[in-house]
């Protein structure tokens, strides 16, 4: 196996390093936030800025911008950082199927592969950055405005409530299909329809989307993408804080360029994603079945 320390990407870098039998792979990123102040143009496609304090959503509508204070600005850099880190870094675990290290003794060790995030903020976009997130200050703060992040643009539009974690209601309450709970009563599985409150934090959903994760029920934008069941909505990519292991998949993908298999054994090496810890807060509330 050839293992190579560094990867230089456009999306990304990354390193792999040894800590004793086993390995940390570490995402590199640097990230240009851009606060936008009300007068600012800009144009991101669907999302763009008139120069006149508006912003417009082509499907959304259109909403006024507040400046940006900077004290309010140091609180949100410093938050961004913080929030991504202490959801992302360490969340998974890579668990090979197979030994594939070689000790210098000669034995084949099935090491395991921890993963890291690391974010750098870049001040000037002049500097080499590989994501640019623009950052608005909306002045109706519960108007609606759908933040989103691109994987293949390497861009993303947020507000300035994106690092608070809020609540997502489902329900008829909500205009949003209730949730489905799903129970195994005695081998039978028995569905109903709940009241579900989640806790949601907008900043962790989109960095998946940064990541190249899609929602939880396929790529797009209508409610069944956020998932129908209890079990799907809870997920970071669906309405929820859960994650699962999958999230961990874009480690996976990018570890593949980090060790380069050399014979035909070392290609029927596999790494799956595992929760380092799987203890994680229940952050629902149910308020229960929804009689018709
Ligand atoms: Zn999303």
């Amino acid at each position: 196996m050839v293992i190579k320390n560094s990867i230089l990407a456009p999306e990304w870098d990354s390193t792999l390093q040894r800590s004793g039998n086993d390995f940390t792979l570490t995402f590199h990123f640097k990230i240009f936030l851009h606060a936008i102040q009300s007068k600012e143009k800009f144009d991101d496609g669907n999302v763009f800025t008139n120069g006149k304090g508006v912003l417009i959503w082509d499907q959304a509508g259109h909403y006024k911008l507040n400046d940006w204070a900077d004290g309010e600005w140091a609180t949100y850099r410093r938050r961004f950082v913080e929030i991504l880190t202490s959801s992302w870094s360490g969340r998974f675990t890579l668990v090979p199927n197979k030994p594939w290290l070689k000790l210098e003794s000669g034995e084949m060790i099935a090491a395991k592969i921890f993963c890291k995030l690391s974010i750098e903020l870049v001040v000037n976009k002049s500097e080499k950055h590989h994501q640019k997130y623009r950052i608005v200050h909306t002045q109706n703060q519960d108007a609606g405005f759908r933040s989103y992040a691109d994987h293949y643009t390497r861009s993303a539009v947020l507000s300035q409530t994106d690092i608070t974690t809020e609540w997502m209601f489902t329900g008829p309450k909500a205009h949003l299909y209730p949730t489905i709970v799903e129970t195994n009563v005695n081998g039978k599985i028995k569905k109903e329809k709940h009241n579900v409150e989640f806790a949601f934090n907008r900043l962790v959903h989109e960095f998946g989307h940064t990541l190249g994760l899609n929602h939880v029920n396929g790529i797009g934008n209508e409610s069944y993408n956020y998932g129908i069941t209890l079990k799907q909505r809870m997920s970071i990519m669906g309405y929820g804080s859960h994650f699962y292991p999958e999230h961990g998949i874009p480690w996976v993908k990018r570890l593949g360029k980090h060790l380069i298999a050399q014979n035909h054994q070392e290609h029927t090496l596999k790494f799956t994603s595992h929760l380092t810890d799987s203890l994680q807060l229940i952050t629902y509330w149910d308020n229960g079945e929804l009689k018709k």
